[in-house]
Formats: structure tokens, C-alpha cells, sequence
């Protein structure tokens, strides 16, 4: 059976009586051509253990299987369970776990369904789940590639330049743990039912070790986020407002000191400067 071929594709839905979820952001691919790409762009092989969020009806656990030592696919619809059973009946190395992928212990998972294989994400998200699923990958640090399908706004702004205006204080997150790159882009057309927006394929390979060295993580974060606040607005008018235990004063000598223009926005800071900056926004 082709899972890509829109006929078939709602036969089978229609057997089993299955109504499409927009709070699950169920968009399903009806062009053969994307699974395979998306697999391949992924890089995964047989020494690869390959967690997928949100199967469907298997059209990329198909391939992925192909391709890996094991798939585990977490999907929250129970309703779909079925459907999988019968798609992936013969498919060995692919296995289906229900549940919520934001609320799995996803280390502990690839742990029991990967022994001796390197675990690695690939998976077509659920646009609604996109910004927590991608925090929680990057901080799951077993995953040494996490490769997805999103919506090409993000997956564009997620793959900025550090310092150009498209980023934002959450692409500066992932780019601390990942290299984030954007590999092909997917118009809405491909997909059943189609979405208003249109898509692209996210590759972000994981890091050695964080892009910066912080003495204080949270604190980082938190002199990261602040920039980004008030986006219009100067750098030094952003902090004041995210952190208002210190002077504006205090500010605008930290921003100075780090060599910038005090009338510079957040949007032009790469993280080296947001680490010094936060360094001396932390001394006493
Ligand atoms: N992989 C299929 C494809 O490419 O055709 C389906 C992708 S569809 C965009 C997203 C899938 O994620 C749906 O099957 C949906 O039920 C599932 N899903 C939504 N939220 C989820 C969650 N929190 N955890 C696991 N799966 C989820």
C-alpha cells in the first residue's frame, strides 16, 4: 500500500472511521517523494536508533525503517494506533509507543528501545507542539542530530545567522546546543489535510559541547530572553525592563563595556556578546 497516495491515504482513514485532529496539527504527507527525502536528509543508517513524534499512518516510519536499526515512534492519538498496526504490520524494526512526546522521559525511552545503537530524532512535528518539542530535544543530549519538518517561517528563523534580525531569543537558544540548518523546503500542497503555511526540513546536529561557556546557564538565559522583550526597542530599554533589579545605568555600562553601541538592539548580539554581557550584568 502507498501511505503517500491521497486515495489510498483516505480509504484507509475512511475504513477505520478516523476524523483529522487540528489541536494534534495533523497534516499528513500525500507526495511519496518527502518521507524519502526527509529520511535521507536525516543521514540516519543502520547504527541509529531513530525516535520519531507523531507517525500518522507510518508514511515516514516506513521509510525511516528502511533505512535505520530501530524506529520507536511516539504518538498521542489513540485513535491512529489501528491504523499503524495495519501499516506496519511486517515492518520488524518499528515499533509504536502512545503517549504525550512533552511529557515521555525521552532519554529513558531511547535508552530501553536503542541499546547499542545512536539515538537520533526525525519526525514531520505537529506545527502546535513545535517551540517546547524543540527545547526539550536540544536539552535531551543523547539525540546527536534532531532532524524536522516545521513550518518554513520557523525552520527559517530558527537557521538565522547569529546577530541578523530574522532570530530571535529562542533561535539563539537552539543554536547554543545545535547547529541548526535549513535542508529543503516543502509547499503546503504535499500534505492532506492542507495547512495554510508552508514547510521546510530542519537539520540541527548536536554540539560537542554548548557554542559558549557560561558560569551561570539560567542566568544567560535569562539576560537572552530579556533582550528579545521589548523587540523594538533599544537593548538597554529591553533588559531594564526584563530585569528590574538592576540600573539602567548598570545596564548601559555592561553594554558598553561589551564593546556595543548602547543604542543597539538585542537582535544584534551573538552569543559570545550575550555572554560576556551576561557575565557583567552578574558581578556585584
Ligand atoms: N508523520 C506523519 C506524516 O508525516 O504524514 C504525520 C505527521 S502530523 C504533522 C503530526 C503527528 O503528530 C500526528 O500523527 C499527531 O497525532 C501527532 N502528535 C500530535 N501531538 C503529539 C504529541 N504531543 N506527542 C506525540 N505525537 C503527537
Amino acid at each position: 500500500m502507498n501511505l503517500c497516495d491521497e486515495r489510498e491515504l483516505r480509504a484507509l482513514l475512511g475504513r477505520h472511521g478516523f476524523r483529522f485532529s487540528k489541536s494534534m496539527g495533523q497534516n499528513f504527507l500525500v507526495n511519496p517523494e518527502i518521507p524519502v527525502a526527509i529520511a535521507e536528509a536525516s543521514g540516519a543508517g543502520k547504527t541509529h536508533g531513530v525516535l520519531e513524534i507523531g507517525p500518522g499512518v507510518g508514511a515516514l516510519t516506513v521509510e525511516l525503517a528502511k533505512r535505520v536499526g530501530k524506529v520507536a515512534s511516539v504518538e498521542l492519538d489513540r485513535d491512529l494506533l489501528p491504523i499503524l498496526d495495519e501499516t506496519l504490520r511486517g515492518v520488524s524494526n518499528a515499533e509504536v509507543v502512545q503517549g504525550d512526546a512533552l511529557k515521555l522521559d525521552l532519554a529513558a525511552l531511547a535508552a530501553e528501545k536503542f541499546p547499542g545503537l545512536s539515538p537520533i530524532v526525525c519526525a514531520n512535528l505537529p506545527y502546535n507542539i513545535t517551540s517546547p518539542m524543540l527545547e526539550k530535544l536540544a536539552q535531551t543530549p543523547c539525540f546527536q542530530t534532531v532532524t524536522v519538518l516545521l513550518q518554513k517561517e520557523v525552520a527559517e528563523r530558527l537557521a538565522a545567522p547569529e546577530g541578523s534580525a530574522d532570530g530571535g531569543a529562542f533561535s539563539l537558544f537552539l543554536r547554543y546546543y545545535m547547529e541548526p540548518e535549513v535542508v529543503f523546503q516543502v509547499s503546503r500542497d504535499n500534505f492532506l489535510p492542507r495547512p495554510k503555511v508552508d514547510s521546510a526540513v530542519l537539520r540541527c546536529a548536536r554540539r560537542a559541547r554548548p557554542a559558549v561557556e557560561t558560569d551561570d546557564e539560567p542566568h544567560f538565559f535569562r539576560v537572552v530572553r530579556g533582550a528579545f522583550l521589548l523587540r523594538r526597542k533599544t537593548l538597554v530599554n529591553s533588559l531594564s525592563a526584563a530585569l528590574p533589579e538592576l540600573s539602567k545605568e548598570r545596564i548601559r555600562d555592561a553594554v558598553i563595556s561589551c564593546g556595543l553601541s548602547e543604542s543597539v538592539r538585542g537582535e544584534r548580539l551573538t552569543l559570545r556578546d550575550f555572554a560576556n554581557l551576561s557575565r557583567l550584568l552578574r558581578e556585584t
